[in-house]
């Protein structure tokens, strides 16, 4: 049992001003695995107190001592990466191998990162005779979703911290566990007091309060698009910045080539990856028409030999996050089935023999772009595969959406690959399957405004001054 009661403040582990409990539970098995405190105002004018006073000093640090501290938490990170990972598997239900695999990776991937662009960022630079500066924003909200909990909270941590801002991270209740180590990491390392503080609570409450905040400067939030909203609205009045990094429905588009089977099993194991609850994840799957039952074929396979079941065993597909999540999904499945969408893997239920915790099964359908599955993001794994008549078609599709986070285009003809990705109107398109931390993350249209991951990241912490007639 985990009892993380304790909120992280002004350089000490402090107890919130009221008493609160809640129960953390373990999606896997529905039993509560610990507890955390539920904040509220008093937790948080604290919290925003302690940064604001720390601002002073931390921004004015050199690069130098930013980088030594950056240094210390790696160490600290490297040392308790265990911890995270089963951390990580147990708020949120990714299997052993995920949870210390991929979903560790990323933060120390983040953290790398923001030492590498640390080492080289251009603070400053000549222009004429006017000296551009960059400065630090100020104090910064962190509020983060649970579904890739080390990525979202490192992922904006790191460059905070590597730019002189000072931030209070709001972590989701539904996987507090890995925010709370990351906060003992940062002590550990000596970061000092203020600088990084966390709470944890609802966010309709500590996320409104330090939306509203005057003497918060900027948030940055990741997580669904109603949420987005009405940050941006409670933040408007004191003209705050708002970076969101919200929901996606991303097309993978896969060509008319040789490679086409592997190219469909591939996609479709890759979105079951993390039970599907990837804001980034190819979740419209855009098949040459003229060989549907191929794709269709391969997809099933693909899907049918997703193992899932207790993430502490070797399965590649865990829970989802909680029963809610779990209902959500459930009405997405029964929503294609009953608008006709052909399903051809998985369906309604838990997999078959298991009885208890919040499992999916991986379902597959054929469907039409207009179709609710299409349009709205599942957050679960959910596939559905759309045929597409010829290249201009396939673009038409994939663009025919409110969001624009991510595609992804996989196919032999590296040409026509980049064609294609160029034309896609979202943030981030994996050809071929690349990946690179350097590479800017966020999205277009209803996807958000924001730009994380290298030393993109880092312009959202920063303003820019400029110094006119500062050399003659
Ligand atoms: P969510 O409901 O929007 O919650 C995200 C965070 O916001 C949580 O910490 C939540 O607190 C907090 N929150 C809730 N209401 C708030 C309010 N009124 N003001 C301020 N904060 C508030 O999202 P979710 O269900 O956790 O995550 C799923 C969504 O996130 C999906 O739509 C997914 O696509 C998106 N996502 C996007 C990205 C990206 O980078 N673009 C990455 C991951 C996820 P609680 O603890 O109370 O819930
Ligand atoms: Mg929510």
């Amino acid at each position: 049992m985990r009892e993380y009661l304790k909120f992280y403040i002004d350089g000490q582990w402090v107890a919130p001003a009221a008493p609160k409990t809640a129960d953390v539970i373990n999606p896997a098995t529905e039993d509560v695995s610990g507890h955390i405190s539920l904040g509220g105002l008093a937790d948080v004018e604290k919290a925003v107190a302690a940064a604001r006073r720390a601002f002073p000093s931390w921004s004015n640090t050199s690069r130098e001592a930013r980088l030594e501290i950056l240094q210390n938490i790696q160490a600290e990170y490297t040392r308790r990466q265990g911890e995270l990972g089963e951390a990580i598997m147990e708020e949120m239900g990714a299997p052993s191998g995920l949870a210390n695999g991929f979903h560790v990776f990323l933060g120390a991937g983040h953290l790398q990162t923001a030492i590498e662009v640390l080492k080289e960022f251009k603070f400053e630079e000549q222009r004429g005779s006017t000296r551009i500066v960059k400065e630090p924003i100020g104090v910064c909200a962190l509020i983060t979703p649970w579904n890739w909990p080390m990525n979202q909270t490192t992922v904006k941590t790191f460059p905070a911290l590597a730019t002189g801002c000072t931030m209070i991270l709001k972590p989701p209740q539904l996987a507090p566990y890995s925010a709370h180590i990351l906060a003992e990491i940062i002590h550990a390392a000596g970061v000092p007091a203020g600088v990084f503080n966390m709470v944890q609570g609802s966010g309709a409450l500590i996320g409104t309060a330090l939306s509203t905040h005057p003497e918060v400067d900027m948030i940055s939030f990741t997580g669904s698009e109603g949420v987005g909203v009405q940050i941006a609205q409670n933040a408007a009045p004191t003209v705050k910045r708002v970076c969101q990094e919200l929901g996606g429905k991303s097309p993978f588009i896969v060509l008319d080539d040789s490679a086409l089977a592997k190219n469909v099993a591939d996609a479709t194991s890759t979105m079951m990856g993390n039970s599907g609850q990837t804001c980034s994840a190819g979740s419209r799957l855009l098949v040459p028409a003229s060989r549907l039952e191929e794709a269709i074929a391969a997809a099933r396979d693909a899907a049918n030999a997703v193992t899932v079941g207790d993430p502490r065993g070797n399965v590649a597909m865990g829970p989802v996050v909680s029963k809610g999540q779990y209902n959500i999904i459930q009405d997405y499945i029964e929503k294609g089935i009953a608008e006709g969408a052909q399903l051809i893997a998985g369906g309604p239920g838990r997999p078959e023999g298991i009885e208890k915790g919040w499992f999916v099964r991986p379902t597959v359908f054929v469907g039409n772009n207009d179709m609710v599955i299409a349009r709205e993001e599942i957050f679960g794994p959910v596939l559905v595969m759309i045929p597409y008549k010829d290249a201009e078609d396939a673009v038409a599709i994939a663009n025919d959406s409110n969001f624009g986070l991510a595609g992804y285009v996989s196919g032999e003809d590296a040409e026509q690959c980049r064609a294609i990705a160029r034309r896609l109107r979202a943030g981030w398109i994996g050809i071929n399957g690349g990946f690179d931390f350097h590479a800017a993350f966020g999205g277009y249209k209803r996807s958000g405004n924001g730009r994380e991951w290298g030393e993109f990241g880092f312009h959202e912490y920063l303003e820019i001054k400029s110094l006119l007639g500062y050399a003659a």
